[in-house]
């Protein structure tokens, strides 16, 4: 460790972990695809970091429109209009999925969600009950760790927010209810209207379009839908956590486009300002702004809506259009699709790969009866899994993965190059083997 890690570890906090496991590497610059180390060693960052640097490091567009806000305003009260607020509204409005054109600004996914249960009650009071899945992440705070079905997120909070109610994930690799697609018929999309109707007074139900941190969980074809049907027909809001799935990652602008889903409230996060400034945002449906007119928005930040994070937002667009971001992740992704699948076949410890765009999973098996390497209570227990050490030994190698108990994944940034994947993808074939 340098005197730059030393000094961080002393000090601060390496979150999710016991501190002793912590030796955090010192990074001192990023470029395209890549990060350095204190040592000038170079590493390609096939997982955008926490699936946010959609752009990439050094957009010199979106780093210019950022410090050109600093030269014009850099703080101004929330109550006040500004020229670079409507800019970014009008562009997301662009952008976001149809019906969508009234917007809350924040600085973080969690903040977005929090936002978004705020406004559900509100707009629904006395309905009140949030229906979330057992597999999710939609944040640490409070309101977002209680909707957060994964119980090493919570533990610490026996007293988490009520109201919230959890329904199986459409898992099909691990089915929770045990079924096979499609012979189950959806069951875990139908039990959401048994579940509405028997809680009684459900004013929302959270969902990620596809599940990011949990492992990528891509649900079978008429599974959202059916959802977001049954809340309709319930007037329960259909709320869209794209706070991973937005921003191009999965070769729409936002993951419900890829089944014409309109939600009542989308929440998204990371990649809106290319991460090079924090941002949340809680974007609702023009009945649901409209029922603010005559009802108390009670809700607020200090930094909400900070001019210097909203003037990221045009620049970030402009840049996805510039470089014609979505048709190439859906020609790349095309190409991570078939050799994740080449991979699947000759390495016997791969038990499925799943994804959308540039959004994948591979997870890995122990044995034929597809045993994961580690459990959630393993992790929990501070058990660090085979798949750490093989994510350990890549890293080593120069590629950095973000991984789960059982799982990888890969989520480059968007600008990524045909030779950039082939050099990451063959350095996994290579440590791979280990674990076969
Ligand atoms: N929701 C989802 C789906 C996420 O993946 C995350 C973070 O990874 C969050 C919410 C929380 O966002 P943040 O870390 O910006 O608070």
């Amino acid at each position: 460790m340098d005197e730059i890690s030393k000094a961080v570890k002393e000090h601060t906090f390496g979150t999710w972990r016991k501190q002793k496991d912590w030796n955090p590497l010192t990074v001192t610059r990023a470029e395209g695809v890549y990060f350095y180390d204190s040592r000038g060693k170079k590493y390609l960052d096939l997982s955008s970091q926490l699936v946010n640097v959609n752009l990439g490091y050094g957009n010199k567009r979106v780093i210019e429109s950022i410090k050109e806000q600093l030269d014009k305003i850099q703080y101004i009260s929330p109550a006040f209009a500004t020229e670079v607020r409507m800019t970014a509204v009008k562009s997301l409005i662009k952008v976001m999925p149809k019906g969508i054109t009234k917007f809350f600004f924040s600085t973080s996914g969690t903040e977005a969600n929090e936002a978004a249960v705020k406004i559900t009650r509100l707009a629904k009071n006395p309905k009140y009950k949030i229906i979330a899945r057992y597999r999710s992440y939609h944040g640490s705070t409070y309101g977002s760790v209680s909707l957060t079905g994964d119980y090493r997120r919570w533990f610490a909070e026996p007293h988490t927010l009520g109201g919230v109610v959890r329904i199986p994930e459409p898992y099909c690799f691990r089915c929770p209810l045990k079924l096979k697609y499609p012979e189950c018929n959806l069951a875990c999309a139908n039990y959401v209207d048994y579940v509405i109707k028997n809680e009684h007074n459900v004013a929302g139900i959270i969902v990620e379009p596809i599940t990011g941190t949990n492992g990528v969980i891509v649900p079978p074809k008429d599974y959202l839908t059916t959802v977001r049907k049954i809340a309709k027909e319930n007037d329960v809001l259909f709320i869209a956590d794209e706070v991973m799935t937005g921003w191009g990652r999965t070769g729409e602008w936002f993951a419900v486009n890829h089944w014409n889903i309109e939600p009542d409230i989308i929440t998204t996060a990371k990649s809106a300002t290319a991460s090079y400034v924090p941002i949340g945002i809680t974007g609702v449906s023009k009945e649901i702004g409209d029922f603010f007119e005559d009802n108390l928005f009670a809700h607020g930040h200090t930094f909400e809506a900070h001019p210097v994070t909203l003037s990221a937002i045009p620049a970030v667009i402009e840049e996805f259009e510039r470089l014609g971001i979505l048709s190439h992740v859906n020609a790349i992704g095309k190409y991570v699709a078939d050799r994740l699948s080449e991979l699947k076949e000759r390495h016997k410890s791969i038990g499925d790969i799943r994804g959308m765009g540039l959004f994948w999973a591979i997870e890995f098996v122990r044995d034929k009866k597809n045993t994961p390497f580690a459990t959630y209570d393993d992790k929990f227990n501070g058990n660090s899994s085979d798949v750490d050490k093989i994510a350990k030994r890549l890293l080593d190698e120069g590629v950095y993965v973000f991984n789960g108990p059982s799982w990888f994944i890969i989520s480059p940034p968007l600008i990524i190059t045909k030779e950039e994947i082939d050099e990451g993808i063959d350095k996994i074939d290579k440590v791979v083997s280990d674990l076969d």
